[in-house]
């Protein structure tokens, strides 16, 4: 005989800070000047956006700061239909990976200018290889949202 678990819906709510250090913080800045930096990696040479402070491939400091593209070549993305607890945007919405020029790592954001009711119809616009431009937001507050979107370019 198996024994019954019964079970209740509890939602956990985690709200926190994050101190962002200064490598972060002038990662966020650029932004708000509408530049998008990386950092180089002193031993391997990898340039990563968004900056950070050490390789995470090789583990060398990254202390040469670059101004990366701000077109790149998008590498992955999904169509979000749907809605789910916690979500920052409202669907649709497109997130991608996007291989900024002068990079060698995926940034994560949004795709958008595009119409995304019909999925066959994005899939004309945005698919891995479509080049992207960053559109940025009127008001900036140095956070990441500061990059509206980006938008399929030519
Ligand atoms: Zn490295």
């Amino acid at each position: 005989m198996s024994k019954e678990y019964r079970t209740i819906r509890n939602d956990v709510s985690l709200p926190y800070r994050w101190s962002l250090g200064p490598v972060w913080t002038r990662f966020f800045d650029g932004l708000k000047d509408e530049k998008i930096y990386g950092t180089k990696c002193t031993q391997c040479c990898k340039v990563l956006a968004p900056a950070r402070p050490f390789c995470p491939g090789c583990f060398g400091a990254m202390t040469e700061w670059i101004e990366v593209g701000q077109e790149g070549t998008v590498t992955s993305w999904t169509l979000v239909k749907n809605r789910y607890y916690g979500q920052i945007k409202e669907p649709p919405y497109i997130m991608a990976l996007i291989l900024l020029d002068g990079t060698d790592c995926g940034f994560s954001h949004f795709i958008g200018g595009i119409e995304m009711t019909d999925v066959e119809e994005v899939k004309k616009k945005v698919a891995v290889g479509t080049r992207v431009r960053a559109k940025w937001s009127q008001d900036k507050n140095a956070t990441i949202y500061d990059i509206a979107y980006f938008e399929p370019v030519g």
